[in-house]
């Protein structure tokens, strides 16, 4: 494209909150072949909120909302600040909460929470730290396997009704033993469905990728309409997914919310960044999508292509 063209597109993306990164960025979107949506935060609303919190051992229910929150309560994750927002209703309206005084928790600058040594958040698998000077886990199988804690068959049962509602088990384990599960849904952005058909019939395919489990993941993308899924990739599995569409030649779009997405959206030949998002995701991306909108994907996509054939 001409320099006036790449201004004048700049300049109607930036009015609809797209930033456009120059003129390559403008330029590779046009012939995009692939969509690929990272799942959480970017298909879904990333405001996640717990539905169940079922507890597996002897522990009051204060207590384990009161360890998990506080193990995540360092976390950046969606599931971890639904957790955590949780576990603060709980004590907000429980009265038998320790010092019996409800009228000014909440205004306590989570005084509650206990203090936690030794945190690593473990992308793709959830989060581990110290808390009462014992490990505490909190994510989903993978994590649990690779510490070795075993998840008796009626915990597993448990799990899989929830992901088969397309909600995300969240376990916990503490001092070596599974104590608890905790459900959490995400609901699908409004202009999910909307955004998906519209690349249909654009002639894109859309496909979603996720580090989460199959069973949840597969239940979304009905949910959205997208066929094409790919499930429990780790952050560094995104980029090489990207990278097996593109061994044709294709050009593949990624568009992700930020948080583990950058290495895929430095991978992708058209990256969307999408939201607020981090630092890493926008210095990452060719597009930042500032409306959190995924009809910006759209924008985007058509923004180029009319700038390309005008030129023509
Ligand atoms: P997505 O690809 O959907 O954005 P992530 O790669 O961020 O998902 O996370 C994949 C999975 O890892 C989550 O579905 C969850 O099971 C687990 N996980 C990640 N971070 C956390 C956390 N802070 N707390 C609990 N589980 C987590
Ligand atoms: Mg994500």
């Amino acid at each position: 494209a001409t320099p006036t063209a790449v201004m004048v597109a700049t300049g109607v993306g930036a009015t609809n909150g797209v930033l456009i990164k120059g003129g390559d960025a403008l330029e590779k979107a046009h012939k995009v072949k692939y969509v690929i949506f990272d799942k959480t935060g970017t298909l879904t609303q990333g405001k996640a909120t717990v539905t169940t919190a079922k507890i597996f051992s002897e522990m009051d229910r204060g207590e384990f909302l009161t360890l998990v929150a506080s193990a995540e309560a360092s976390s950046e994750h969606p599931l971890a600040k639904a957790i955590v927002e949780y576990a603060r209703h709980f004590h907000f309206f429980d009265e038998s909460a320790e010092d019996g005084d409800t009228s000014n928790k909440g205004s306590q600058n989570a005084g509650w929470l206990l203090d936690t040594t030794d945190f690593s958040a473990l992308p793709g698998k959830g989060i581990q730290c110290l808390v009462n000077n014992k490990l505490i886990l909190v994510g989903n199988r993978k994590l649990m396997s690779e510490n070795s804690i075993t998840i008796p068959d009626h915990v597993e049962k448990f799990v899989e009704e929830l992901e088969e509602s397309a909600k995300t088990g969240v376990i916990v384990a503490y001092s070596g033993q599974l104590v608890g599960v905790m459900g959490v849904a995400d609901p699908l952005k409004r202009e999910a469905n909307v955004v998906v058909e519209g690349l249909l019939r654009m002639g894109v395919r859309p496909i979603m990728v996720t580090g989460d489990n199959w069973r949840t993941a597969r239940a979304v993308a009905k949910e959205v309409g997208i066929e094409d899924v790919r499930a429990e990739v780790m952050p560094a599995g995104k980029a090489e997914v990207i990278r097996s569409l593109q061994k044709d030649g294709s050009t593949v779009a990624m568009v992700g919310d930020g948080i583990n997405d950058s290495p895929a959206l430095a991978a992708a030949d058209v990256g969307m960044a999408i939201g607020a998002g981090t630092d890493v995701a926008i210095e990452a991306a060719d597009y930042v999508l500032m409306r959190n909108n995924l009809e910006d994907v759209i924008t985007a996509i058509d923004l180029s292509r009319k700038t390309l054939t005008r030129i023509r």
